[in-house]
């Protein structure tokens, strides 16, 4: 199993962190060295930018979720997915994902996408 965020979509709502039941992600500050530190693909590495759409959609909502905040202190930073081997696919974090950016491929290759529910 390989996981990674699309980190210009995380709002750093941290439900993925808080869901998930083997510890596959940890929020990290977005100035982290380690903010990267799972197997995104080049196009969806942290750079410093928020997808515009994303940003349109939560940055005003007022759920008690930080969303783009540069650190995470119960919500804020960023979800880097650095123990992707352990999801066992229970699918808990893909239908909470704010950003819809998390991506989950198995062993047989099929792709899971997150859709926020
Ligand atoms: S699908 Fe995988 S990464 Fe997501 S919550 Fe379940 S075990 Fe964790
Ligand atoms: S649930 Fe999605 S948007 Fe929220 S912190 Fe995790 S990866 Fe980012």
């Amino acid at each position: 199993m390989q996981a990674y965020v699309e980190k210009q979509k995380c709002t750093g709502c941290a439900h993925c962190f808080d869901v998930c039941p083997v510890a596959v992600f940890e929020m990290k500050s977005r100035s982290s060295p380690d903010a990267n530190n799972d197997v995104a693909p080049d196009k969806d590495k942290w750079t410093g930018a928020v997808d515009p759409a994303v940003k349109a959609k939560w940055e005003n909502v007022q759920d008690g979720h930080k969303h783009f905040a540069e650190n995470y202190d119960k919500s804020g930073g960023l979800s880097v997915a650095v123990n992707g081997p352990s999801c066992i696919l229970c699918q808990a974090c893909l239908v909470e994902c704010e950003g819809e950016c998390i991506v989950i491929t198995d062993d047989s290759n099929n792709v899971y996408k997150s859709i926020y529910k």
